[in-house]
């Protein structure tokens, strides 16, 4: 086992234990503490696979780094410290990046299944907490395949860019948007009424159609989308959820397409 200690220079540095005969009589310094705590605080990270549990640990972590600061006089070697605090720091923000990375779509910028994950059970907690709805749309693009095989791949790839940009910019910031998988779509829509869904729905329909990243020269055939809408009900989990948007999507296909059709729960 390592503890801390100070050499001459008054520079903190990790050494055996067993060097430490003389000091273990002693009673601990707060950096002593702080270092022990560190290093439980070390093994609780390396204990979790929660991107959020990881960057509360570092939190914790940060401000107890600057409490001793101030707190331990034996603790002088303040550049250290502030050196430790930038460490952190800089960990803190390669954890998030790394999470949203691993939360993104790639090709759309969108959330992925494994964001949707995350964001669902954030927003349906917050829901019930609120005693608030939340939408569920599930989106799938309409005849996409036969885009696909007319105007190329790359057209596809720009069709369903085209549409998570769009939807970005018709919905709220709260709104979130989620690549389910090829080219359908989960959107969230916190706190709304099912009138209210449908509209929204209907809004971004009417965008794609004039959206101007796809060139009309290329549009000989309209991109539209089918839907379906779920409002999840208190303490309703997400995969009930979404399968009932995912029925309602089902007739929206047999009913023709290009129309969005609400879940009666
Ligand atoms: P429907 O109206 O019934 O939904 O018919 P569809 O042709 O849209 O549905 P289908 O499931 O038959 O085809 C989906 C197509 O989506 C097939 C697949 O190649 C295409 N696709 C999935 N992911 C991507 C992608 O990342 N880029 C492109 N360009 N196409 C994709
Ligand atoms: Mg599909
Ligand atoms: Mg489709």
């Amino acid at each position: 086992m390592q503890k801390a200690t100070n050499n001459k220079r008054g520079m903190l540095r990790l050494v055996k234990s067993s060097n430490l005969v003389e000091s273990e009589q002693k009673p601990m310094t707060d950096s002593e503490k702080y270092y022990k705590q560190v290093q439980q605080y070390a093994e609780q990270i390396r204990n979790t696979r929660n991107a959020d549990e990881i960057v509360r640990i570092l939190d914790i972590v940060l401000s107890e780094t600057r409490g001793v600061k101030f707190s331990d006089e034996a603790f002088v070697a303040q550049e250290q410290v502030k050196r430790a605090e930038q460490k952190i720091e800089s960990l803190k923000n390669e954890v998030e990046q790394l999470r949203s990375l691993v939360q993104t779509d790639q090709m759309t910028g969108a959330f992925n299944r494994r964001g949707l994950d995350d964001i669902f059970k954030r927003e349906a907690a917050r829901a019930d907490r609120n005693a608030q709805s939340l939408g569920v749309v599930m989106v799938d693009l309409d005849d996409f395949k036969r885009i696909n095989d007319c105007l190329g791949h790359p057209y596809g790839d720009n069709v369903l860019i085209s549409l998570v940009t769009v939807a970005q910019e018709t919905l709220r910031p709260t709104d979130v948007v989620v690549r389910f998988g090829g080219e359908e779509f989960v959107i969230l829509l916190p706190d709304v009424e099912m009138e209210e869904a449908l509209t929204i729905v209907q809004r971004i329909q009417n965008n794609l159609a004039k959206s101007s990243a796809l060139p009309l020269e290329n549009q000989l055939m309209p991109i539209t989308f089918s839907a379906g809408v779920a409002l999840r009900a208190f303490g309703e989990n997400q995969n009930s959820v979404i399968s009932r948007a995912d029925q309602a999507l089902y007739q929206a296909k047999r009913m023709g397409k290009n129309c969005t059709i609400p879940s009666v729960a």
